[in-house]
This record gives structure tokens, sequence and C-alpha cells, in this order.
């Protein structure tokens, strides 16, 4: 049986891309050393692979309870490490930070009847406030699977619409899995254009 593979060696600070020379220091990678993007921050606990693939997949697919309720208690040993260098979060509280799971289009939330990445929230913080009614997903883009990573850019522009945003605040998004990152960077794009301070993302697993 396949072992979960955690993020746990050497990582790019920005992106969170591990490295495959797990015993170097964290660094830069050499795509945020050349790109600018929102996202100040972004950390994942595992490589999306069996068994969290399945997991996920189940999730998502078939609303498995006890698939989210295996990723929680994977993921949560987990977490205090990842959060002690958060850029904004170093009195360990999330001051002034609010959790935004990234949404779904009314249609997509409509026929699935649950956003995974609101459950994930939900279960990984109970001490911070979860945005539910500031962003919306406004155009209901086509999944991003098989599309290259320039149509996966151009496939997420301008799908979020922020309905309020009141004071400049840090934000922490949470998805169930980052493949390109197309889509947290679009929606931390949208978010500094109504005035958002620190973006962050964390997700429960990312493609490498
Ligand atoms: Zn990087």
């Amino acid at each position: 049986m396949a072992h979960v593979e955690p993020i746990d060696g050497a990582i790019c600070l920005k992106c969170g891309v591990p490295f495959s020379s797990k015993n170097s220091p964290n660094h830069l990678c050499s795509l945020c050393i050349k790109n600018k993007n929102s996202l100040d921050w972004i950390r994942s606990f595992f490589i999306y692979s069996d068994p969290i693939a399945t997991l996920v997949k189940r999730l998502k697919y078939h609303g498995d309870s006890s698939c989210l309720n295996a990723l929680l208690k994977l993921s949560k040993p987990h977490l205090i490490r990842l959060m002690e260098d958060i850029p904004f979060g170093s009195d360990g509280l999330l001051h002034k930070t609010c959790i935004i799971p990234v949404p779904l289009h009314p249609k997509r939330l409509k026929r699935r009847l649950f956003n995974q990445s609101l459950l994930i929230a939900k279960g990984l913080f109970d001490h911070v406030p979860i945005c539910l009614d500031l962003v919306e997903r406004d155009i209901d883009n086509p999944p991003q699977t098989s599309l290259s990573l320039s149509e996966r850019k151009k496939n997420v522009r301008g799908v979020f619409k922020i309905k309020k945003l009141d004071g400049s605040k840090n934000f922490l998004l949470i998805d169930d899995v980052m493949t390109s990152g197309s889509t947290l960077n679009e929606l931390a794009r949208t978010l500094k254009n109504h005035g958002a301070r620190g973006i962050a993302a964390l997700t429960i697993a990312r493609t490498v």
C-alpha cells in the first residue's frame, strides 16, 4: 500500500514547492525569483499522490465524510509546524486574519451540495474567522484539469468577484489541492486589487 508523502524537507520560502535535495536550507525557487505573484506564502501538507489523492477525490466527488475526517487527521500534526512561519501569524493567533475557502460557482455548489474547501477550513481552524460572504465565484469556468499552465491562467482570469472588503486585512486561502496555483493566484490578485494586505494559502496537497 502507498504511503502518504508529507512535504517536510527543503521548500521554496514563497510558493512552498519542495526541492529535490531535501537537506538544503529553504530558499526562493527560480520561478519566484523571476515572477511576482499576489500570494505571499503557499504551503501544502502532502504531495498529491495516493492515498491522499484517493481520499481527496472520494471527498470531492462522492461526499465521503470519512475521507474528510481521514484527511484532517493526517493533516493536523503538520498544521502547527507550517503555521509557525506564516508571514503574518508570528503571534500564533493569525492576528487580523480571515480565512477564505476557495469558493465554488453557485451552480457547481448546487450540484455538489458542499464546498470541500469550506469543510477543510472548518476542520482545520476553530479559532480563526471564516469569511463566507466576502468573495464569490462569478463565472463558472471549465475545470482546470487537462489545461496547460497558460490556459489555466486564462481560464480563471476574472472569475472571482469581491462582494465587500472593509479595511486592509490578511487572508488565508484554503483549498484541497494546488496544481498550477492559477486559481489561488487569481483569487489573491482580486483580493489585493481591493486593498487586501497579506495573502497566504494552505492546501491539503499539491502536485509536483
Ligand atoms: Zn517558489
